[in-house]
């Protein structure tokens, strides 16, 4: 083998899903492996990982697939090897490859592409992290975008509640609000995050909701009344906002991380909505960012140009090491991120 100069022993490490999760994930319920990678055929590259993602969409989404698969998720990955001439070797990409190291992407075979999405190229960001391409510049900056301008449609001088504030969708959507003139309130799981909400992202106010009130909090914040509500969370927190509701509000559900560790058949129960929905005449909107998909790069500019112009800021909590992806995905799920929470492999 002295010879061949092309072929290589490459190893992927990857974590394989071994039972479903129940309750809260539990490390046992995966599997750290290593794979052997084949050479490259014809129109195939090799990437390897530099930042992967953990967000809140894996715990309730993986029991759709059956044990034994790469555990799902998105990636920024380099391309370190290639036999495509559209995927060059040095450039990244962002792709739900799972999590694991190292992958061959074939663009012209089905991936096990959970998120409907092929893996593209992430646009120019100049001197920006690439890690951006999985928050800010990616799927969680989308969402807040597309969320909050399609659903909301929030006009200037309203008031906009937003739970789970302090993560990556929720400092996002508030920091949008802002731009645009709205009187913007928090709801998040601490007072360190409320300060950063408040002291460095300009939100009039925010909510602890594990010390305060929110009722009460709220009546004091917004005394006019909510005419927005961004929803990361869902459950009773949920409930509370939308009675604080002006007519004609707009909720636009993003998430309801509140339930995401417990099972469809045991859901918690929260106070019932139909008479505020009735009498203030609220429209309440579900969404998945992937409606906007033939609008993905206008997104990214928008808020890559928000960043450029200083009325956008992001912040990561960052795990360091591919081995601690599982620790990094509990924490993020019990509120230890500030910001997107990744990995850097
Ligand atoms: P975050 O960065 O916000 O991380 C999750 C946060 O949720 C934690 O930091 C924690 O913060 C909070 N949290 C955890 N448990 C609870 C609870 N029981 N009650 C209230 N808050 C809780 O994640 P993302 O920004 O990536 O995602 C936020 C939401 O947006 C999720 O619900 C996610 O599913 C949804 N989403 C939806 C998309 C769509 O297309 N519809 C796309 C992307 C995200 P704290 O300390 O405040 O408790």
């Amino acid at each position: 083998h002295k010879f061949s100069t092309h072929s290589r022993t490459m190893k992927a490490k990857k974590f394989v899903v071994v039972n479903h999760f129940v309750n809260e994930a539990k490390p046992t319920d995966l599997k750290l492996v290593e794979e052997e990678l084949p050479p490259l055929k014809n129109g195939e590259y090799l990437v390897e990982a530099e930042y992967l993602s953990v967000d809140p969409y894996m715990r309730p989404y993986l029991q759709r697939f059956p044990v034994g698969i790469t555990m799902i998720g998105s990636q920024v990955a380099k391309i370190i090897e290639s036999k495509n001439p559209n995927f060059p070797v040095g450039k990244r990409i962002v792709g739900n490859l799972g999590w694991r190291t190292h992958t061959i992407i074939n663009p012209s075979t089905n991936q096990d592409d959970v998120l409907q999405q092929q893996p593209y190229v992430l646009p120019d960001i100049g001197d920006l992290p690439s890690s951006l391409g999985l928050g800010v510049l990616g799927m969680p900056g989308n969402t807040a975008y597309f969320g909050l301008l399609e659903i909301c449609k929030p006009k200037p001088g309203e008031t906009i509640v937003i739970s789970g504030a302090a993560g990556a969708v929720g400092s996002h959507v508030g920091q949008i609000a802002k731009n645009l003139g709205l009187i913007v309130i928090g709801i998040c799981g601490s007072d360190e995050k409320c300060k950063w909400l408040t002291e460095e992202l300009g939100f009039d106010s925010a909510i602890n909701y594990k010390t305060a009130s929110i009722a009460s909090s709220l009546r004091k914040a917004a005394p006019q009344g909510v005419d927005c509500y961004f929803d990361n969370v869902g459950g009773d927190i949920s409930s509370v906002v939308m009675y604080q509701m002006r007519p004609f509000g707009r909720v636009s559900v993003c998430g309801s991380i509140s339930s995401y560790n417990t099972d469809a058949s045991s859901l918690p129960k929260s106070t019932i909505l139909q008479p505020v929905i009735v009498f203030n005449q609220l429209k309440i909107e579900g969404f998945i960012v992937t409606r906007w998909a033939d609008r993905w790069n206008e997104g990214i500019i928008q808020n890559l140009r928000w960043i450029r112009e200083g009325k956008l800021r992001y912040r990561e909590t960052v795990t360091k090491g591919f081995e601690n992806m599982f620790d990094a995905f509990i924490g993020m799920m019990r509120g230890e991120n500030v910001g997107k929470a990744i990995i850097q492999a």
